[in-house]
């Protein structure tokens, strides 16, 4: 009976005990859920299944409801799958979506204890030119890699970072375990150690004049090899006005955060990001980021940079407690911000969480109170999106982007903040299917994070996955998944236009535009799963 496909689609890690269990699957039922010992323990009938618009299929979300620890078989006629319910099936998981960004350091080996056989020397370590003056060389160390390629950008690298600070913040017991790393140890909890690691290079991207360099690449990808062996010069590349403010709203948070463990360090970056402000109040008509004649490195284009001052002002004002960022933060928020957006592009929802849950009361009228409406009323649509969806994912099926794992787990922030504030446990349910979605639970049937799961990514657009002779790839990175909208001709072609959005992915090393993975998706997917890794 288990020779047929299944026609059960679930979170490949397990479902935890306490927390309810949900299930897509595809055709007719009924569905009968048996313990360890045989025993039927739910027997659920249910109506014709609706055609979930994003995928094309005809699937049904089946609640489980809760369900007591142990192992267990969905059957639906001729089919069958096990899961299993445990108090904490989300822990390696989360944590190894952070360790994830210790495999991406730069500059360092990676040593065999910590990495064992991803091992490898340090990479990139000849000092970087300046790209608008030549002459000039300066020495940067650390950081990560950003993605599938070698290169550094300080936005993305500042909204990870505040991700995972953010994580630590609300859901200390979620994320906070050893990471086997080379500052395991030390005192600080090592998502903290892991962030730290970015923010020092962070510091480094500042000039003299307080801006921010936007990113440190070659003119060039490189090829797919190993990052020691990425030999070609490294460029500072020119300053840019969402990379200064993502800077400062990053290292003043961080300042707030660091302050109990290195009072030095976090005096040292809260000075930073005032020192960026200063530029940017000096600097107020944004120049978009244009890659300079020659060089062909991830873009990064910021259309404006409202929601990425904004995020800095809130920042300060609670690093600081100076008006000053407060009245700038309140006219920022007077031209409209979209409060429910975590990644790169619009950092808004930053801004909301620094209000909502740091500052909250002290915030005032505008930022507290008319922030947390506005909020709440934003934040429903990521629950319509889940609703409209068979599977229970908050995309609209237009949506399936370059990265759109981004949107599902960024839409769970969104839900898991509403649930905060709320306590409405429809918001924590939807919430929930996002994580499922990443875990297995979607119409690939694949759970999305390297190492993970009975069918999982083995061929992430990465590149020391695909350069290391290892077949395994490099664990706990997500993929940005499916991606209809903006992709490579030859993708096209092998998927051909009647491939629905949900489906229009390759599990192939080529295809950056549906299978690389990204510092800045592997973080909000720690924040939320360090939420549902807490005990219930
Ligand atoms: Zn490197």
């Amino acid at each position: 009976m288990h020779s047929e496909p299944s026609v059960f689609r679930i979170n490949q890690t397990g479902y935890a005990a306490g927390l309810p269990v949900t299930a897509a699957v595809l055709g007719n039922g009924p569905v009968i859920l048996k313990n360890a010992e045989g025993e039927t323990v739910r027997s659920i009938s249910y109506d014709t299944p609706r055609t979930d618009p994003a995928s094309a299929d005809a699937v049904t979300l089946v609640d489980l409801g809760i369900l007591a620890e142990g192992n267990y078989t969905l059957e639906c006629g001729n089919t069958s799958r096990r899961l299993t319910v445990c108090p904490a099936p989300w822990n390696a998981v989360t944590h190894a979506l952070i360790k994830g960004l210790y495999y991406q350091r730069c500059g360092c080996g990676l040593q065999p204890e910590h990495a064992g056989v991803y091992a490898h020397p340090p990479c990139h370590t000849a000092p970087a030119r300046d790209w608008e003056d030549q002459s000039v060389s300066r020495r940067i160390t650390g950081g990560w890699h950003d993605a599938g390629d070698y290169g550094k950008y300080v936005a993305p690298g500042a909204v990870t970072v505040a991700h995972l600070l953010y994580a630590w913040k609300l859901f200390p017991p979620g994320c906070s375990e050893d990471l086997n790393i080379p500052e395991t140890g030390n005192g600080v909890p090592d998502i903290l150690n892991e962030a730290r690691f970015e923010l020092e290079w962070i510091l480094q991207m500042q000039r003299s004049d307080g801006s921010f360099h936007h990113k440190l690449t070659k003119s060039h990808f490189a090829a797919f090899i190993m990052p020691q062996n990425d030999l070609d010069q490294e460029y500072l590349m020119p300053v840019c006005w969402c990379a200064t403010a993502d800077a400062a709203a990053c290292l003043a948070l961080a300042y707030r955060v660091y302050r109990s463990f290195d009072e030095p360090f976090a005096n040292r970056m809260l000075l930073s990001a005032e020192h960026a402000w200063a530029w940017l109040t000096a600097h107020p008509d944004l120049v978009p980021f244009t890659n300079p004649e020659g060089v062909r490195t991830g873009w990064y284009r910021g259309e404006n940079d409202k929601s990425n001052r904004f995020w800095a002002a809130c920042e300060l004002y609670a690093a600081t407690g100076s008006d000053l960022y407060r009245k700038a933060a309140e006219n920022l928020y007077a031209a409209g911000q979209s409060l429910t957006q975590f990644g790169w592009s619009d950092v808004g929802g930053l801004g909301a969480l620094c209000c909502l849950f740091d500052l909250k009361e002290e915030a005032g009228e505008v930022l507290y109170g008319r922030l947390k409406n506005d909020f709440l009323r934003q934040s429903e649509e990521s629950l319509a999106l889940s609703r409209a969806s068979g599977y229970g994912t908050s995309l609209a099926p237009n949506r399936y982007i370059w990265g759109s794992i981004l949107p599902v787990m960024s839409h769970a922030m969104a839900m898991i903040m509403n649930t905060l504030l709320t306590g409405r446990q429809e918001m924590r349910d939807a919430a929930l299917l996002q994580w499922h979605y990443a875990l297995g639970m979607n119409a690939l049937d694949l759970c999305f994070v390297t190492g993970f799961g009975e069918h999982t990514v083995r061929n992430p657009h990465h590149r020391p996955s695909g350069a290391d002779g290892i077949e395994a790839p490099v664990p706990g990175l997500i993929s940005g998944g499916p991606n209809k909208c903006f992709c490579y001709p030859q993708t096209r072609e092998k998927l051909g236009p009647d491939t629905p959005p949900a489906k229009y992915f390759l599990d192939e090393t080529p295809s950056a535009d549906t299978n690389e993975i990204a510092i800045y998706w592997n973080s909000p997917a720690v924040f939320v799963g360090a939420y549902f890794n807490m005990p219930v």
